[in-house]
């Protein structure tokens, strides 16, 4: 069996990136499997341990840093809120011939570069800022200052983004996910 394809997708928080990933697995036509993060943020209300993150202790994750587990980790949003993706599960992934998909910040997706410059790497940008604001807002999930927070880190992000291969706008879901869907099987061995 072939080896697999490592796709690093970033975007800022409220770009659309979950809904856009769960739609990929839904309808794009490519063995896809989506990476589980750690976090050692608190869940969100409707987030399931295991499935949208492993919400982890600080103290799990820095043993795990301690041990050379993570493929890439950072602290995304400061305040000692850490992220990372394990480097087993990638690995065994694509050994098994998947297309293991990464959802993680422009920081971790240079990490990630580093070890795998074939990776396909993908930014989804939000319509403008306005709209982005509009979005985090009506998640109705975070107070003033984490909205302020993560509006900060979207702006850097969106001028720290401009080594990725591809760039993807979110005006419209469906076409956007066609066109990530596009550009994922353009990459398929004939
Ligand atoms: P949220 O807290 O809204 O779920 O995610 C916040 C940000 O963290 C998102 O931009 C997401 O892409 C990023 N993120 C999620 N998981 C990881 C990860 O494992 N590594 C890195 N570097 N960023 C991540």
């Amino acid at each position: 069996m072939t080896s697999g394809r490592l796709i690093v997708l970033s975007g800022p928080s409220g770009a659309g990136k979950s809904t856009i990933v769960a739609e990929l697995l839904n309808r794009c036509p490519l063995p896809l499997v989506l990476s589980v993060s750690l976090t050692t943020r608190p869940p969100r209300p409707g987030e399931t341990d295991g499935v949208h993150y492993h919400f982890v202790t600080l103290d799990m994750f820095q043993k795990h840093r301690e041990n050379g587990d993570f493929l890439e980790h950072c602290e995304v949003f400061g305040r000692g809120v850490w992220y990372g993706t394990l480097r087993e599960p990638v690995t065994s992934g694509l050994n098994q011939g998947k297309w293991i998909i990464l959802e993680i910040d422009v920081e971790g997706a240079r990490q990630v570069v580093r070890e795998f410059p074939e990776a396909i790497t993908l930014f989804v940008h939000p319509e403008n800022l306005v709209e982005l604001e509009r979005r985090l807002r009506a998640r109705n999930t975070e107070a003033e200052a984490a909205i302020a927070r993560r509006l900060d880190v979207a702006r850097a992000e969106l001028s720290a983004a401009g080594w990725y291969k591809h760039h993807v706008v979110n005006r419209d879901l469906n076409a956007c996910v066609n066109s990530i869907c596009d550009i994922l099987l353009s990459y398929r061995e004939p």
